[in-house]
């Protein structure tokens, strides 16, 4: 055990480390154990929050469908790390006025039927599904936890505390907030992999930015609205994250095309009849 003194100096030292690691965004004191339980107890709240977080199933086969075609191929990408130690799944919240997408740490992807309605290719949810993967796979939530609790952490574990209250205490966070809003590198960065994994796919591996496109072609971008505001919060800079998804597929050598026009690995038909359409 610490004298006071020598604890507070202890601490300052501590504080500086953290605080300046996780500026830079480089540490996570959470293990991977703790993303899978974290997720798990998030997702336990999520689903008492039936008000909030209505989960569909009225046509268990477009979820079905979604896994089988788009959620687990994109999971065989050999840029994926975690898929042996993450529970990675999918479930749709059953919310046509949300334009949204989340994933927990560990793996729980959710997508609001909202955001499936409103899109018209399986590029364009592959696209986003990459990123909310890759939200999980680079544990962005359990980072920023660090970075806003690292320090209190860490001092929990120096002065004896059972660092699993920490996850107890991070889990209900997680849900009390509303869920931080990434950051503009974490966006970025999902999005960076969202094409790497699309790559090994059939689809067009910039999907992930016709979301975007379609919003700022139907001027709602800067009109904002209930369930678009929402999006926009969690996920910045939508206009400069076309452009630098633009600029990657020009790198890797693809071609540019919008979520407009309907080209080899956009799969806008099998999008409407296999998803869109048993959406009922
Ligand atoms: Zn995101």
């Amino acid at each position: 055990m610490f004298r006071k003194m020598n604890l507070s100096k202890y601490a300052v030292s501590i504080f500086l480390t953290v605080f300046m690691a996780a500026c830079a965004g480089g540490i996570n004191l959470f293990s991977d154990a703790d993303d899978v339980q974290l997720g798990m107890e998030v997702d336990q709240q999520i689903r008492q929050q039936s008000q909030e977080y209505p989960i569909y199933n009225r046509n268990p086969a477009v979820k079905e469908y979604i896994n089988n075609r788009i959620f687990q191929p994109l999971l065989s990408s050999a840029a994926i790390e975690k898929r042996s130690i993450y529970p990675y799944e999918l479930e749709l919240i059953d919310r046509d006025d949300v334009l949204n997408a989340f994933a927990l740490p560990g793996g729980k992807i959710y997508l609001y039927t909202g955001l499936i309605k409103y899109l018209d290719s399986e590029a364009a949810l592959a696209g986003i599904l990459g990123h909310e993967i890759a939200h999980a796979e680079r544990r962005h939530a359990t980072k920023r936890m660090t970075a806003y609790y690292g320090v209190s952490m860490l001092l929990g574990i120096v002065l004896g505390q059972n660092p699993g209250q920490i996850v107890e205490i991070a889990a209900n966070l997680f849900v009390g907030i509303g869920f931080l809003a990434n950051s503009r590198s974490h966006e970025d960065e999902s999005d960076r992999y969202s094409v790497d994994y699309m790559q090994s796919t059939i689809f067009y591996p910039g999907g992930v930015k016709f979301f975007f496109e379609k919003l700022r072609d139907d001027g709602k971008i800067d009109s904002g609205g209930g369930g678009i505001a929402t999006f926009l919060s969690t996920h910045p800079d939508p206009i400069a994250r076309i452009a630098s998804t633009n600029q990657r597929l020009t790198e890797k050598g693809y071609p540019v095309y919008s979520w407009f026009q309907d080209e080899i690995g956009f799969y806008k038909a099998e999008y409407r009849a296999n998803i869109i359409d048993q959406l009922r």
